[in-house]
C-alpha cells in the first residue's frame, strides 16, 4: 500500500459507499482525511473515526463553491447520485440537478484545489467516474451523460496538471456494492419491466465476465495507489475494475 503520511485528503461523498471505503483506506495509509458531504452527522461521525475533518457541503449548491479555496494534496470526486428513467420521463431538474452534483461541483473542486497544489508542485486528482463513462445504457442520460463530461474534465486536468505535478486520472468501477445501487433496484425493475429480485443477474451483471458487484474497498485501494509517489507517470487514464464489461 502506498505510504500518504504527511499527506492531506479531501473525499467528498465520503460519508456512505465507496467515499467511505476511500477515506477509510486514505486514513489507513497515513493521510489526514476530510471528508466532504452533505450528510453532515454522518461525516462528522466518520471523521472523528478516522481523526480527520469534515465539511457539510450540498455540492449541487455549485454557486457558493464559485469563490472557493481549498488546500489539500490529493482530492477525491467522488459524490454522485443516480436516477434511472427513460428520457421521456427524465425530469429536465433532476438532469441539471445531476451534472451540477457531479460534473460542476467537480470542475468548482479543482479549481479551488489547484493553486495550492501547483505551489507546492503535488498534487492528486481522482475522479470517481464508472463503466458509464465509458459506455452507456438506457434509462440513466444524465448520469451517463455526467461521467463522460468527468472523463473529459479529468483528461483535460491531467494535460494542465502535469507540468506542475499534479496528476489526474478516472477510476470506472461496474456496479459496486453501495447505498447508491441497493436504492436503484426497484427503479430498473420498473423500468426493465422485471421482478426486483432479478435486477442484480438480469441488469447488472449481465455484461461482467466476473459475476458479483465490486467491493467498495477494492475501488479504495485503486484510489490509494493512485495518490502515491510510484503512479506519479500516470496522469489522463481511466481505469476500468468492471469485470470486464468494457473489454466487450
Ligand atoms: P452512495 O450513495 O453510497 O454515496 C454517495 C455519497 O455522496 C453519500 O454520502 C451522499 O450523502 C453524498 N452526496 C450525494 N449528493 C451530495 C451532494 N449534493 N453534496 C454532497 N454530498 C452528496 O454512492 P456510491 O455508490 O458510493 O457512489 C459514489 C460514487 O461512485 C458516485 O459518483 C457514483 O456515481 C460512483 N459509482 C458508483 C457505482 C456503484 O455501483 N455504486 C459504480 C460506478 C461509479
Amino acid at each position: 500500500m502506498a505510504d500518504l503520511t504527511g499527506r492531506t485528503a479531501l473525499i467528498t461523498g465520503g460519508a456512505s459507499g465507496i467515499g467511505l471505503a476511500c477515506a477509510e483506506a486514505f486514513a489507513a495509509a497515513g493521510a489526514e482525511v476530510t471528508i466532504a458531504d452533505v450528510n453532515g452527522d454522518t461525516a462528522a461521525a466518520v471523521a472523528e473515526r478516522l481523526g480527520g475533518k469534515h465539511w457539510t457541503v450540498d455540492l449541487s449548491q455549485t454557486r457558493e463553491l464559485a469563490d472557493l479555496s481549498l488546500s489539500t494534496d490529493i482530492l477525491v470526486n467522488n459524490a454522485g447520485i443516480q436516477h434511472v428513467r427513460p428520457i421521456l420521463e427524465f425530469e429536465p431538474e433532476t438532469f441539471a440537478l445531476m451534472l451540477r452534483i457531479m460534473v460542476e461541483a467537480p470542475f468548482l473542486l479543482i479549481r479551488a484545489s489547484l493553486p495550492g497544489m501547483y505551489e507546492r508542485g503535488f498534487g492528486r486528482v481522482i475522479n470517481i467516474s464508472s463503466v458509464h463513462g465509458l459506455r452507456a445504457s438506457e434509462f440513466k442520460s444524465a448520469y451517463v451523460t455526467a461521467k463522460h463530461a468527468l472523463e473529459g474534465l479529468s483528461k483535460t486536468t491531467a494535460l494542465e496538471g502535469g507540468p506542475h505535478g499534479v496528476t489526474s486520472n478516472c477510476i470506472n468501477p461496474g456496479y459496486v456494492r453501495t447505498p447508491l445501487v441497493e436504492k436503484q433496484i426497484a427503479d430498473q425493475a420498473k423500468a426493465h419491466g422485471i421482478p426486483e429480485e432479478d435486477v442484480v443477474e438480469k441488469v447488472m451483471l449481465t455484461e461482467s465476465a466476473i459475476k458479483r458487484l465490486v467491493e467498495p474497498a477494492e475501488v479504495a485501494s485503486l484510489a490509494v495507489w493512485l495518490a502515491g509517489d510510484t503512479a506519479g507517470m500516470v496522469n489522463g487514464a481511466s481505469y476500468t475494475m468492471d469485470g470486464g464489461w468494457s473489454a466487450r
